[in-house]
């Protein structure tokens, strides 16, 4: 069986066998569609024989079968309603697996624009360019039917709309109520909780009280804003607005897209299922950095792995950061010695600005780690205590077992898919931005901030604190008429806690280049690096990035560039 995943609701799959039906089970499905008529094949097993097998292993089961070429529209609302009514994630079979890929696209083309759902089939192996007419007529109908719908325009409108209430929504939206009270701004939101997701690592070294990584919602949005909470399915930007979950549309004059990225737990075989339990742990779920922290006080014999996964990622650093405080208080119990710590890197060296690889060495020494490059995590059994990973070598990739008393993974991570199906992404899904001013390649009226965007610096929460008052200056310039606009330099950072007690306080720009904000030798383990990190930069987040305050983060500005200019002015034509 060879599953090839569409959405995190829906994969699909060439004709499963009945043991295929329990081995679905096993790997998490909850429910299976079969898009083949009995008897197309004299081996196949028969529909009841399926439903039977899927009751058996306790999975919702629909048949709705599909002659090649012969789909109809009832079909394909069936399919539809299929996917709202079955519990996910759902596994759809036919012979080859197109039926049911097909079925599934024309069944979303309604939410989805024809090319978006072309090449979501396209990374799953399939190819259904050849439905792009039935696509368009699709979404033109229900583009209509919506029309009708709604004749008077979305729901609501607002001058600023922002996707996302974590570190970039908030940011915008506080400084946007600072510089301009006036304008009707709303955070679209789904999640009742914030975390300050950087202090996770300090969590699991056993030094920061995880209580105060997280806040209500409610109290991060700022006065004045709106929080619609929901979860934005889709851009309709010619038109201005965004479609909610539930089909409702939210308007505005101005779009700022900030839902950050999507951790891909799923991408490594056996880890959903482990994670949180076997000495399984990564610092990147929230809630989990305490499980982090309790298995460094357990184990007492190795080996402990650290992963890290293909580029990019939010803080680059972090899957180090863990590993070294790890180190350091496994030394402080002397028990270092009897662990042995190994690092798989998916990438081929221990840190992307190279300034900062010899003084991380000297602790790499120090704590005896084993270093693995190009070494990429792709399956984890927990209770067998075993990890593959594919590991290349001089061009060849081989896939080797290494066994683990302690695994702490940091995930492969991508676009959230609503972004990455949408016509405001790049080829790689990202959203696309101009690297410098943050407004989208595409509508001049969409802006991105944090780590969504395409933008090639270090994702961070530290280059959202520079971000933000690049795009909260470019949008009110663009409202204003003005002809000036702010430039991000591309400053992100990252405090690499080595030891507890001290940190290399590593801040770069685009390329590589130092960006230090003080006067000192950035290469350098300082205890007042550490201070910052543990006592100063939480209190920044709250009570400076979240209030508005724009403190040492006033961007340069220049002359709007004529290239941005002629965007916006080819943009209005087609418009
Ligand atoms: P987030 O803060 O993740 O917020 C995205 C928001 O969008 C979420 O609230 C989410 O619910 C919402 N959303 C998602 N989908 C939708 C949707 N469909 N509709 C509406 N809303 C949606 N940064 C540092 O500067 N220094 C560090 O030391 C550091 N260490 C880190 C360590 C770890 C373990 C981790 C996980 C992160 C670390 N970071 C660090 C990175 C930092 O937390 C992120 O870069 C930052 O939070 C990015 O902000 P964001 O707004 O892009 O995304």
């Amino acid at each position: 069986m060879d599953p090839k995943r569409l959405s995190d609701s829906l994969s699909v799959s060439p004709q499963l066998s009945l043991d295929d039906i329990h081995s679905a089970a096993a790997l998490g499905y909850k429910a299976i569609i079969n898009n083949r008529p009995d008897g197309e094949q004299l081996e196949q097993p028969t529909s009841a024989e399926i439903s039977a097998a899927a009751k058996a292993a306790g999975l919702g089961y629909r048949h709705i079968p599909v002659v090649p070429g012969e789909m109809s529209d009832d079909d394909i609302d069936n399919f539809a309603d299929a996917i709202a009514d079955l519990p996910t994630p759902i596994l759809a079979f036919c012979r080859s697996g197109t039926r049911s890929v097909s079925l599934s696209s024309l069944a979303e083309a309604e939410k989805k624009t024809p090319d978006s759902l072309i090449r979501r089939a396209k990374e799953a192996g399939y190819d259904v360019a050849g439905l792009k007419p039935r696509l368009e007529a699709r979404r033109h109908q229900a583009d209509n039917a919506d029309a009708v719908a709604s004749r008077n325009g979305p729901a609501e409108t607002f001058d600023v709309l922002i996707v996302g209430g974590g570190a970039g929504g908030i940011a915008v939206a506080s400084s946007l109520r600072k510089r301009r009270a006036s304008l009707s701004v709303a955070v679209i939101e789904p999640s009742d909780k914030h975390y300050y997701q950087a202090a996770f690592t300090l969590v699991g070294g056993g030094v920061f009280d995880p209580r105060k990584t997280v806040r209500d919602e409610a109290r991060c949005i700022p006065k004045g804003v709106k929080w619609i909470r929901a979860a934005v399915a889709d851009f309709e930007p010619k038109d201005n607005r965004v479609v909610l979950e539930d089909g409702e549309r939210v308007g505005y004059r101005s779009l700022v897209v900030a839902p950050g990225l999507k951790l891909d737990w799923s991408a490594i075989e056996g880890l959903p299922e482990t994670l949180g339990k076997n000495g399984v742990t990564s610092n990147y779920q929230p809630g989990l950095a305490t499980y982090t922290w309790s298995l460094l006080q357990d184990i007492h014999r190795g080996p402990a792995l650290f992963t890290q996964p293909p580029m990019p990622i939010k803080c680059a650093g972090a899957p180090q950061k863990i590993m070294y405080l790890a180190c350091s208080y496994w030394e402080q119990e002397k028990r270092l010695k009897d662990i042995g710590v190994e690092f798989n890197n998916a990438g081929g060296v221990l840190f992307g600005v190279a300034d900062f690889v010899p003084p991380l060495m000297k602790y790499i020494d120090r704590y005896d780690v084993a270093l693995a490059f190009n070494a990429n995590l792709v399956a984890v059994d927990g209770p067998a205590g075993k990890a593959w990973f594919d590991v290349t070598e001089d061009g060849e990739t081989k896939r080797v077992e290494k066994p683990f008393a302690f695994l702490h993974v940091t995930p492969p991570q991508r676009a959230p898919d609503f972004i990455r199906d949408s016509e405001l992404a790049d080829d790689a899904g990202w959203l696309s931005v101009d690297q410098e001013t943050l407004r989208s390649t595409f509508y001049p009226n969409i802006y991105g901030v944090g780590d969504v965007c395409s933008a090639p610096n270090a994702k961070t929460a530290a280059a959202v604190r520079k971000q933000s008052p690049v795009v909260v200056r470019n949008l009110i310039a663009d409202f204003d008429g003005q002809s000036r606009e702010a430039v991000y330099d591309g400053y992100g950072a990252c405090p690499l806690t080595v030891e507890r007690g001290r940190v290399i306080l590593a801040e770069f720009g685009y390329g590589g280049k130092l960006q230090p904000s003080f006067p000192l030798n950035p290469t350098k383990p300082r205890w007042l690096y550490w201070l910052l990190k543990v006592k100063l930069l939480p209190t920044m987040y709250w009570d400076v990035l979240f209030r508005g305050r724009e403190w040492g983060a006033k961007p340069p500005m220049r002359q709007r560039e004529k290239a941005a200019e002629e965007t916006e002015a080819k943009a209005k034509v087609s418009a």
